[in-house]
This record gives C-alpha cells, structure tokens and sequence, in this order.
C-alpha cells in the first residue's frame, strides 16, 4: 500500500520559504517519496522583502537589490530554477564610503574591505579611505597577530584587534552595514565573514592568510568584477522562479498563521486566520524573528 503523503506547511511565502518549499518538492521527487506541501503567506502576494517596481518606464527593485555570488548553493539554486542565463553583474561603479569629508573608495579585491594586498595602488587605497597612521598600523598586523577567534565572537572587536579601530569603522563596519544593516561589534566572524577564519587557518597572520588565499582577486586596470549579482529584471525574477518551481496550488496566499499546537499522533495543527485549521506533518517556519515568536 502507497502510505499517504507527508504534508508540509511552509510559513511564509518570501524568497526563504519558496526556496524551502522548492528544495523540499525537489528532494521528495529525487527520493520517490509523496509530499503535500503548502506555503502559508500572509500578504497577497510572494516575495516577502523582495518587490519590484517600476520608475520612468524601467523595473527597479524596491527592497534588496543583489545577491552574494560567493555562495556555491546561491548558483546551484539558479541553476536548477533555469534562471542562470539571466543573471547579471553590476559592473560600472564601485562602492564608496563617506568618511564625514568625501566619498572614498572602498579598496576592492579582499573580504569585507579588509586591506590584505601590498601593491602600492592598493596601499594608497586604503590611506585615502582611513588616512596614514590608521593604514601604517594596519600594515603591522603580521607582526603583532593576536588570537584566533572562535566562530561565534563578534567580527567588531576582532577586526580593531588586529588592524585597528579605524579599518572597522572607517572599512569594514559600513561595508557591513550596508549588507547586514548591523553594526560588526554585533554580527558573529562565521556567519559574515568566513573567509576570514579560513585565512587564519592559512597562516597566524590575517593579512598574510588573506594574501595566501587563491579566491581574492588583486585589483586590476578599470571596473572589477563585482562580487554581487542580480537577475534581469530584478529579484522579483528570483521569486516569479521559485514561484513557478512549486508545485500546483501549493501556495495560499491572504494566509495569515496565528498559532501552532501540536495536534493528534506528532502532527501540528497550524492556526489560519479566517480559515479551517491545517493539520500537517511538519512545518517550516520562514518568518523574521520577531514574526516567528
Ligand atoms: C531595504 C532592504 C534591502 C536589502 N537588500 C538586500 C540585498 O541587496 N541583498 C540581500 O541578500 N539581502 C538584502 N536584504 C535582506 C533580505 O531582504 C532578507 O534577508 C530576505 O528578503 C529575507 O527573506 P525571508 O523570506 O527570510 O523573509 P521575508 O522576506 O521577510 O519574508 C517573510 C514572509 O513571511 C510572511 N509572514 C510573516 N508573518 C506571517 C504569518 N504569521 N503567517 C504567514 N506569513 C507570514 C511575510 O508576509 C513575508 O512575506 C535587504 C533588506 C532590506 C529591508
């Protein structure tokens, strides 16, 4: 006898809970197993933080605009969504911060605009965005290393230890806020900046790690590549992707879950606004905190 579908409920319809739901779907086909799955998204549309719009005739996005192309399972994803052949990279202008003066350029080519290379085009970089006492002092980090960081310390007063508190908030803080919309004396070394551990693994000295590391690319003539990437039409692409990926009707949307209890034999029984309960088998909650709680 066939046994009866797993049912899933996924909460939240932005681009976590698509992914979700898709790798989900995905992952029963490859293992032959019957899933019922069911994306619960309060608004009435999908995308969560993730909209479109369109200003003077071209489409813009309204929310986040770009993806970190580091991450292998961000290609895979495209890839399997049939959306890589759109994917474009902003390669006109760099970065810049404001130092409370002008607009500087972030110096380009390592991590987290952490100063690694040693060309002198580089060094002139990192003087003209922190100025040359702050730059000498980050230049002497192989020579008065310091301790390897666990994963979970803040990335803030490891990056000050190393290279000094004008690299973190002349460079990296907002760089870092920028992406995160966090300060780094609040964001953890192995969730923001993995690489970072890696080059300690290399070699005691960060700077040093960072220069003996193959991925960082030194900066070149004209406008680098950028290690950000958007699709052609925006993100709202991503997510009419992931839409089209799940299965037929899986979606709800106007869904608002109010509660979660557990319900009879292991299952959940999910509280939907203005609907009948759902009773499903697991659930996956792809909510912001502070909704989930
Ligand atoms: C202005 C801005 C710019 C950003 N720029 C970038 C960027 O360029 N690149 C980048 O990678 N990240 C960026 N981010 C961060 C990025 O937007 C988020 O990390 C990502 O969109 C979060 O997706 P999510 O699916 O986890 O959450 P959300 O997009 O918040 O989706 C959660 C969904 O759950 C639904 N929901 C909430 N409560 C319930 C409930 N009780 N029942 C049912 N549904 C519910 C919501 O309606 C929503 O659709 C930016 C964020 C902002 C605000």
């Amino acid at each position: 006898m066939t046994p009866p579908p797993r049912r899933i409920a996924v909460v939240g319809g932005g681009v976590s809970g698509l992914a979700a739901a898709v790798a989900l779907a995905r992952r029963a086909t490859l293992d032959q197993t019957a899933v019922e799955l069911t994306v619960l998204e309060a608004d009435h549309r999908l995308g969560g933080r993730v909209l479109g719009g369109e200003l003077a005739g071209a489409m813009i996005d309204l929310g986040p605009e770009s993806i970190l192309a580091r991450e292998a399972d961000t290609w895979t994803l495209l890839k399997d969504l049939g959306v890589e052949a759109k994917v474009v990279r902003p390669g006109t202008t760099s970065a810049s911060i404001w130092n409370g003066r002008r607009l500087v350029a972030i110096p380009r080519g390592f991590p987290l605009s952490v100063p690694a290379q040693m060309t002198w085009s580089w060094r002139w970089d990192v003087v003209r965005a922190i100025g040359p006492l702050p730059a000498l002092r980050a230049g002497l980090e192989p020579w008065l290393k310091g301790p390897v960081p666990s994963p979970d310390q803040a990335l803030g007063p490891f990056i000050s230890a190393r290279l000094g508190r004008s690299v973190l908030r002349g460079l990296v803080d907002p760089l870092l806020g920028g992406i995160y919309a966090g300060s780094a004396d609040q964001l953890s070394i192995g969730a923001v900046a993995p690489q970072l551990l890696q080059a300690l693994r290399l070699d005691p000295s960060l700077l040093r790690g960072l220069r003996r590391m193959s991925s960082p690319t030194p900066p070149t003539a004209g406008a680098p590549p950028s290690p950000f990437i958007t699709l052609r039409g925006g993100l709202s692409t991503l997510v009419e992707a992931l839409a089209a990926a799940l299965p037929a009707h899986a979606a709800k949307l106007g869904a608002q879950v109010s509660a979660i209890e557990a319900g009879p034999g292991g299952t959940c029984r999910l509280r939907v606004e203005g609907q009948p309960p759902l009773e499903v088998d697991g659930v996956v909650l792809a909510l912001p905190a502070p909704h989930a709680a």
